[in-house]
């Protein structure tokens, strides 16, 4: 059997990886658009004490929360010893104790069905800034020893690499769907022809574009995020734990000095990959508000990435209802670097028909539709 997947960020790569692990014949095209979600993301996994309550997005988020220490194992197995995610904890921070307090009863409630949220502590204002020195004074936080960051580029090389050892072929072009009757029978790439099987579109931002010359109104809209990186030199920031203040900003310390602050939540701005003052001005107003030791650090980079929603903010995933010879994930918006790898493994099960232990009914691809 022959699969193509058309889109390889974070749920494309995950997907083809678990294929091409299982020995089946996988080809990869991506068009490596700029403004690519995964590219720009950095990254926290930490879906544990969010205040969102609906429980089929928790679900995929623990989900895949647990499943990346398994991952990571297995990619170091096949030989990749960069992807980008270490579980260095997390710090939730507020000047006010009972908000705190009533984080940390959360966290514990969750850690029932959840162990791998791991250790969790109140810390003071002074454990707080032995773990985190650039904080502002008054900050104490939850600790939560579980969470994890991740460099969305390196774990979608990694993925892609490992894929490419399993034998996936990977092509960089423009794929447009093949059809005989309502059968998906391919993709067609730079003029050349390839035939499957199966197709599997993980086209993030770009996925009702694709599947528009079917006739299908595939519902996936998109937020674009900025994002900015800076460079704090030699400081070891390796086991610095990530940062979440009040509201949906965060600093996410990576190795050798780099910290990444965002990421902004922009709405209806088409394919805008500008960089904007505005946006620079909010991430950094934010950043340094908690964090002014960050007012000496070298601005290194901004990225721009189009996060993809659907229109309940819940993941999509499945065959296409009406056509055979396709399946479709898409819509895993602003945490998909956590539900990503995870979900993908899912698609992997779903078209090589094997046992999944959660039920993908409330995530149907008819959730999109009209
Ligand atoms: P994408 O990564 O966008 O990949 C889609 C791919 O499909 C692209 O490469 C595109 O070129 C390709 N494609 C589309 N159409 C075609 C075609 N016709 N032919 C060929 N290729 C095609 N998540 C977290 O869990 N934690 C975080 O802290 C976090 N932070 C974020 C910060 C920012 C700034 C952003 C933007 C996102 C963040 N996210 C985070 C969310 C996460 O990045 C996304 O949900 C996830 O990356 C989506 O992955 P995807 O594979 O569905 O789509």
């Amino acid at each position: 059997e022959k699969f193509i997947v058309v889109g390889a960020g974070i749920l494309g790569a995950s997907t083809a990886y678990h294929l091409a692990k299982t020995g089946a014949d996988v080809t990869v095209i991506d068009r490596k658009d700029i403004g690519q979600a995964t590219d720009a993301a950095a990254g926290i996994v930490c879906p544990w004490i969010s205040q969102r309550r609906n429980q089929a997005w928790y679900r995929l988020a623990k989900g895949g929360a647990r499943f990346y220490p398994g991952l990571i194992q297995e990619l170091k197995n096949d030989g990749e010893s960069n992807t980008g995610y270490s579980r260095v904890g997390a710090i939730s921070i507020h000047t006010d104790s009972k908000k705190l307090a009533e984080m940390e009863k959360r966290a514990r409630k969750r850690r029932e069905d959840a162990p791998e949220i791991g250790e969790i502590h109140l810390l003071s204002q002074t454990e707080t800034k032995a773990l985190f020195p650039l904080i502002a004074d008054g900050y104490s936080s939850v600790y939560v020893g579980g969470a994890a960051r991740v460099d969305g580029r390196a774990i979608r090389d990694a993925l892609l690499r490992s894929a490419e050892r399993y034998g996936a072929n990977i092509v960089n072009g423009d794929a447009e769907l093949l059809l005989n009757g309502t059968n998906v029978i391919g993709t067609k790439v730079n003029n050349e022809t390839y035939f499957a099987d199966t197709v599997i579109v993980t086209a993030g931002a770009w996925g009702s574009q694709l599947l528009k010359p079917l006739g299908v109104n595939f519902q996936v809209d998109f937020q674009k995020g900025q994002i900015l990186h800076m460079e704090l030199q030699g400081m070891a920031t390796d086991q610095w734990p990530v940062v979440m203040p009040p509201g949906n900003q965060y600093i996410v310390p990576f190795q050798d000095g780099k910290i990444v602050a965002g990421a902004t939540h922009e709405k209806n701005t088409g394919f805008d990959l500008r960089v904007t003052a505005g946006s620079m001005q909010d991430i950094l107003a934010q950043s340094l508000q908690f964090a002014p030791g960050l007012s000496s650090a070298t601005i290194v980079e901004a990225r721009v990435g189009f996060r993809p929603f659907t229109a309940d903010f819940l993941p999509v995933i499945g065959p296409l209802p009406g056509f055979g010879g396709v399946l479709v994930a898409n819509g895993l918006g602003a945490s998909g670097l956590t539900m990503g790898p995870y979900l993908g493994s899912l698609m992997a099960k779903l078209v090589l028909k094997e046992k999944i232990d959660l039920d993908l009914a409330p995530y149907a691809i008819s959730g999109a539709l009209d």
